[in-house]
């Protein structure tokens, strides 16, 4: 394994296949950088292989189709393509998993930052897990594992990886701090390019709110999202026009924002953020 942080949760579950002891479904945190896909592809091929070891064989029929991109029994969603992943393509996967395994063996779904799944897309994917065919398994990665419903992540097991906090939120946490500062009136609003970067500023929004709230709640630096913005996020404790009850509210902003982007592809998201952020500043400032 070539992050070392993934070595220990490799191994367990390495232990649980040798005890027949694997759950149907895995989600773990989405970061690419720090090898989450490749763990979930490594996974995928260790559960096809026909004769796996600690790891997968890398010699068997499976493992040559899963290495040249060919197996039939094995099927992803790649959140990282798409603005959000629709019902749809969800059904299509669960379709393809129902079909008996080709060669003979297990079956493997993934899907690649799930907190895109709609809430249609969500309730199709809870559906099958609720009767999870006994031979396929279901890898997730996603990005905020709060934003899956909490019925679905009650049915899937989290592979708990200790990311370095360095690789883990680096550039987020840079656009934090620029969004925090940006609110106070201490510099110009971030610009909108488009609706993809639009998104990813309307994630840091709600994180920041998130991280904003806990501090409010006395809640120590180690559960924010962005740490190293405990001291600042203290510092304006003060305003004390900014409680909690202001914050959840800004918080559930960002979520129906996103819930309407989702829903339709004719919402300006560049604009409508613009807007909120403005307001936000407005209150802000006094
Ligand atoms: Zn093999």
């Amino acid at each position: 394994m070539a992050f070392p942080w993934l070595r220990e949760p490799w191994l367990q579950l390495v232990a649980s296949a040798k005890a027949k002891r694997l759950a149907h479904a895995y989600y773990l945190q989405h970061n690419v950088e720090a090898g989450s896909t490749e763990f979930i592809q490594r996974l995928n091929q260790f559960l096809l292989c026909k004769q796996p070891g600690k790891s997968a064989c890398g010699k068997c029929k499976s493992c040559l189709l899963y290495q040249s991109g060919n197996h039939p029994d094995t099927w992803t969603i790649d959140g990282g393509d798409v603005n959000r992943i629709g019902v749809d393509s969800v059904r299509e996967l669960q379709r393809s998993v129902m079909q008996t395994a080709n060669q003979n063996g297990l079956k493997v779904a993934v899907i690649l930052q799930a907190e895109k799944m709609t809430e249609q897309a969500g309730n199709a994917l809870l559906k099958v897990l609720e009767e999870p065919p006994s031979d396929t398994h279901w890898l997730v990665s996603t990005a905020d594992a709060e934003r899956l419903l909490p019925t679905l992540r009650s049915r899937m097991q989290w592979v708990s990886v200790s990311y370095p906090p360095s690789i883990q939120n680096e550039q987020q946490t840079t656009s934090a701090k620029e969004l925090l500062e940006s609110l106070r009136g201490l510099r110009e609003l971030p610009v909108l390019k488009d609706k993809e970067s639009a998104l990813s500023w309307l994630n840091v929004s709600e994180n920041l709110l998130l991280d904003w709230l806990l501090v409010n709640q006395r809640v120590a630096a180690k559960r924010l999202r962005y740490q190293s913005l405990y001291d600042d996020l203290q510092q304006i404790g003060h305003f004390d026009w900014v409680n909690v009850s202001q914050l959840s509210e800004w918080v559930s902003e960002c979520r129906q924002l996103r819930q309407r982007f989702q829903g339709s592809t004719g919402i300006n998201l560049p604009l409508l953020l613009s807007f909120s952020w403005s307001r936000w500043s407005e209150t802000l400032s006094g």
